[in-house]
């Protein structure tokens, strides 16, 4: 199948926030069909306010141009929005490599983004320690925060983007 292709180029491009992840590990793709020979690559863009989701897009055209494909089309769908649930076991595994603590339970999650108070369970990706601090709400770009874990003393980043 002609799709599998597709799929196999897609599993190549990095996220542009955090190389370690590609762009299936971070779960955006919904769709791979094809119009005539051009590749309609339908994608669910992270949350908006992470600077890197015009870049899917762009990203995505030009990995297809590479491999000599032609007339790429990438279109968005917002419904249902894209989550951290959808973030691969894979993808989660490769952030904590990374030293990012990967994204808790939505729910958890959400509740970290608007109350401050309650951002007290995150783990430690080094120790696996809950009893972790926020330091900052913003780490090296706005999808993360700087957290430090009060076990290991090590300061980490957070992928807190919704
Ligand atoms: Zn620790």
């Amino acid at each position: 199948m002609k799709e599998t292709r597709i799929w196999e180029i897609l599993a190549e491009i990095p996220d542009p926030e955090i190389p370690v992840l590609t762009i299936l590990d971070l779960g955006i793709v919904r769709k791979v069909a094809f119009e005539g020979e051009a590749p309609i690559i339908t994608i669910t863009p992270t949350y908006s306010g992470c600077p890197a989701m015009q870049r899917f897009e762009s990203d995505i055209k030009e990995a297809m141009t590479k491999n000599g494909y032609e007339g790429t089309e990438v279109p968005m769908v917002y419904d249902p929005a894209w989550t951290t649930d959808w973030i691969t076991e894979e993808g989660r595994r490769k952030l904590k490599e990374y030293g990012i603590a990967p994204p808790e339970e939505s729910s958890a999650d959400k509740k970290a983004l608007f109350y401050e108070d309650d951002i007290v369970n995150v783990t430690c990706p080094r120790c696996n320690s809950k009893n972790t601090k926020l330091e900052s709400q913003f780490g090296s770009t706005a999808c993360k925060a700087l957290y430090k874990c009060n076990d290991c003393l090590e300061p980490f980043e957070y992928f807190k983007c919704l």
